[in-house]
């Protein structure tokens, strides 16, 4: 393998010629390229990706059923407003209310929009409709993530990130993960919903205890509330079933998707039962760009292939192989996460952006997820050469 770059910018991010808003760190590559699991850069070198854009392009890079879809729909209709149907959009809703319903356990209804934050945001207001005024707080959990927008940081249990922009919009509770009573401590009679990732992904890779889970269901049925699964990061195959909560035998009455919905189109999607999608009266929300024809072409042609090559199956077998080949690293202490959602914990004394900077330069694309722990998300179709090729990078960095 040809060395890498280790802190090379891609292009410098201060001064009078950078041309983005300085939100994000310094970018240490450019790629130019992708194919599968692979990445070039912009001097041909070759990275193995096991990040795929933080659990985006689930099916590989450039996959030739959705490039192909984007390509024919881009030739034939790419968009029209919502005052006019299109039959992919159509076509696509359907698609996504079967996934979706199949493992809910009941039949709902779809709006398409463009990211996980705006998917997180319908299902902030359809919980406000559906409780009511005066019903209107949303509870969710410490070292959440469900956006960037002002009502989803709210909802994201992280008060570093709120603090630049305090004050928080109202009606929003973080309390402890994986603590119910801690929640149901939470919940009086202005709480409308709870919203809450199966495993936290942005959070450090934390799967939610089952307990936890079922209880979370429980109370809601008892209290009246909404359960909100946010499925942004661990939905359409990646924890090795359709969607997390699958794992925890509970089934929500709203799911949000994005990230896996596209490999890499933006799309988003907020699913409700159909009895609480019925909350939601026209004019109540909308998108110039929800379910345009060209995103919904993308997410069918992912949702068409995850099906034909049984993508929660494969995430399983390759997510086995993965963890296995962790596990057998004398420095990794503990390896946590469902499926192809993982996270390598090296413990303390260790710091992960280290190792992450070192494995990149060695051509292997991960991201530290916490001060200490390697979160790795490859694409569900990586092969299992490509497995031990990472896993025999990570030895390499470790030792
Ligand atoms: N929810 C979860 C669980 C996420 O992991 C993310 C992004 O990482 C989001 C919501 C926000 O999605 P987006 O960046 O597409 O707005």
């Amino acid at each position: 393998m040809t060395s890498h770059a280790t802190t090379s910018h891609a292009f410098a991010t201060t001064g009078d010629h950078c041309p983005f808003m300085p939100v994000f760190g310094p970018p240490q590559v450019m790629f130019v390229r992708g194919a599968g699991t692979e990445l070039w850069d912009d001097s041909g070198r070759r990275y193995l990706d096991f990040l795929c854009g933080l659990a985006v392009t689930s099916l590989g890079h450039s996959h030739p059923a959705v490039t192909a879809a984007i390509c024919e729909q881009a030739g034939t209709l790419m968009h029209v407003s919502n005052l006019f149907a299109n039959p992919v959009a159509t076509e696509t809703a359907r698609l996504v209310d079967e996934v979706v319903g199949a493992a809910a356990g009941a039949g709902g209804q779809v709006f398409f929009c463009n990211s996980g934050a705006e998917a997180n945001e319908t299902a902030l207001k359809l919980a406000r409709k559906f409780g009511g005024r005066g019903r209107h707080v949303v509870v969710s959990a410490l070292g959440s993530f469900h956006g960037r927008t002002r009502a989803t940081l709210a909802a994201t249990g992280q008060p570093a990130k709120h603090e630049p922009f305090q004050p928080m919009p109202d009606g929003f509770r973080n309390v402890a993960w994986d603590d119910i009573d801690a929640l149901a401590n939470a919940v009086d009679p202005t709480v409308s919903a709870v919203i809450i990732e199966a495993v936290q992904g942005e959070g450090g890779v934390n799967p939610a205890s089952v307990e936890y889970f079922q209880g979370i269901r429980a109370l809601c049925d008892e209290r009246g509330l909404l359960m909100i699964v946010d499925e942004v990061q661990t939905g359409f195959a990646r924890t090795g079933r359709w969607f997390g909560f699958e794992h925890y035998g509970v089934q929500p009455d709203v799911v949000t998707l994005a990230k896996g919905l596209g490999n890499g189109f933006p799309i988003g999607a907020c699913w409700a039962r159909r009895e609480v999608a019925a909350v939601f009266e026209p004019g109540d929300h909308g998108s110039t760009y929800s379910g345009t024809a060209i995103a919904t072409a993308a997410a069918r042609a992912v949702i068409t292939e995850m099906r034909r090559i049984d993508a929660p199956l494969l995430a399983r077998e390759r997510g086995a192989r993965l963890r296995a080949g962790l596990e057998a690293i004398p420095a990794v202490l503990d390896v946590r996460g469902l499926g192809l959602l993982l996270a390598a914990e090296l413990g303390p004394g260790v710091d992960a952006k280290a190792v992450y900077t070192e494995l990149l330069a060695r051509g292997l694309v991960t991201n530290a997820v916490t001060p200490t722990a390697i979160r790795l998300a490859p694409p569900i179709t990586v092969t299992e050469a490509e497995i031990d090729e990472a896993v025999a990078l990570i030895a390499e960095v470790l030792a």
